[in-house]
């Protein structure tokens, strides 16, 4: 199927054109046709599917076919997602795809000022993507007006229900117009899940796109049995290797974060730090650069993690287990999106016993175990000469991938002996 049979105007074909995208998902392929006749859906969706825009395209045909029917100055659509990070990520979706028609977008989520929220959404947008909390402000200052919403989307529900919101969610939802067209996507699917649609959705479509227990196909995992006080001596090791060369690094707390970052930036990894206790500033900075490749590793804590869609990330490493198997596929499809390929390293503790388990069964299958004494570390040789601005190159401890070479995907993360000894206590 081609993007030109799915029913978008010719204005939207050639944004998608221009973003270069040949052909739809097939998440995109399957709900678009069914969002353009009118109908709610549920699509359980892993991250990296293509999902954004199988909401995104047809949610702006539908609001530039209806535009002329406008009577007010009311926001005709709303996207709410549980993180700010997501929340500019799915903007950012908009307006590369809108940037043919005269749609008026706004964003509202905590951790920036206010004012500038509340005036452009007194002018009267036709699009608004926020985060609950601040919608919910904004809202009992009298600021959104939602009397014409045609559109609703909750993007993310399950991590809005990890993530307390849904209080804020309901009266959200009570201020939008019953006749309206809702859509809910969710990477998972539980009893609450499904309560959710019976509750804000009149007799959905069901989509589901790859298995529900299966994370993405693309990513290889593997796993280290590590003690704690080996974990970041390890996670420095492999780091020598050059194919580890885009790393987002998962720890369970914001302390643990600096920690490792601190850590590592010591070592002269450069490396940068998102969490909730860092501003709205600090974790755009660091989130632009390592899309830039002036950092090479990203360290994470799960909550600030959501909004990551930095394409071609190698390596998510776990270096602190994720305490749910939705986590751990929420982690490890920020890489192999869309159609990358990508390696998920994780360290387990005798700590991490149960939660492995639960995680294994859930998906239904074992993840290979390295053991250190089994594999040797063959880090791939260094590329003369740094790119521009990129510290992705020439430095020992800086990846650096040579551009005409293909990376390579099985042995070189393992340890021998003589190294692991130097991480053990
Ligand atoms: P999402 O699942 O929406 O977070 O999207 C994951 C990634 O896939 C994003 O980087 C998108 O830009 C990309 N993407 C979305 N649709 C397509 C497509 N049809 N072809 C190639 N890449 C896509």
């Amino acid at each position: 199927m081609s993007f030109d049979s799915l029913g978008l105007r010719p204005e939207i074909l050639q944004a998608i054109q221009e973003t270069g995208y040949t052909d739809p998902t097939p998440i995109q392929s399957t709900a678009i046709p069914l969002i353009l006749e009118g109908k709610d859906l549920i699509g359980i969706a892993q991250t990296g599917t293509g999902k954004t825009a199988a909401f995104t395209l047809p949610m702006l045909e539908k609001l530039v076919q209806s535009a002329g029917q406008r009577k007010g100055r009311g926001s005709r659509a709303l996207v709410l997602s549980p993180t700010r990070e997501l929340v500019v990520q799915i903007e950012q979706n908009v307006k590369t795809y809108a940037k043919h028609v005269p749609l008026r977008v706004a964003t509202v989520y905590g951790g920036v000022g206010e004012t500038p929220q509340k005036k452009a959404l007194r002018s009267g947008v036709d699009l608004i993507i926020a985060t609950p909390g601040r919608l919910m402000d904004l809202m009992q200052q009298g600021c959104a007006d939602f009397s014409e919403c045609e559109f609703f989307v909750l993007d993310e529900a399950d991590r809005m229900l990890d993530m307390g919101f849904l209080p804020n969610v309901r009266k959200i939802v009570s201020s939008l117009p019953k006749k309206r067209q809702t859509l809910l996507f969710s990477a998972t699917l539980s009893k609450e899940i499904e309560k959710l649609t019976r509750e804000f959705q009149h007799s959905p479509k069901f989509v589901e796109i790859g298995k529900r227990t299966n994370p993405a196909d693309t990513v290889e995992q593997f796993l280290y049995e590590v003690t704690k006080a080996q974990k970041i001596g390890l996670l420095q090791h492999l780091l020598e290797n050059n194919e580890l060369y885009m790393v987002l690094v998962f720890t369970r707390t914001k302390y643990g974060a600096d920690r490792v970052a601190k850590q590592l930036g010591k070592s002269g990894i450069h490396t940068g730090a998102i969490h909730s206790n860092r501003t709205q500033n600090q974790r755009a900075r660091a989130l632009s650069d390592f899309k830039a490749g002036k950092i090479r590793v990203l360290v994470a804590t799960d909550i600030a993690a959501r909004g990551i869609d930095v394409e071609g990330i190698t390596h998510v490493v776990n270096l602190d287990f994720p305490p749910t198997p939705e986590d751990y596929i929420h982690r490890i499809g920020r890489t192999g999106r869309a159609k990358s390929e990508g390696v998920a390293i994780s360290f387990i503790t005798e700590d991490d016993r149960n939660p492995l388990r639960s995680l294994e069964r859930f998906m239904k299958k074992s993840i290979i175990r390295r053991r250190s004494k089994e594999f040797v570390c063959t880090p791939l040789p260094y590329n003369a000469g740094p790119s521009k601005g990129s510290d992705r190159g020439g430095a020992k401890g800086q990846g650096n991938r040579p551009s005409n070479t293909k990376r390579r995907r099985s042995k070189p993360y393992g340890l021998d002996r003589k190294n692991f000894k130097k991480f053990g206590k």
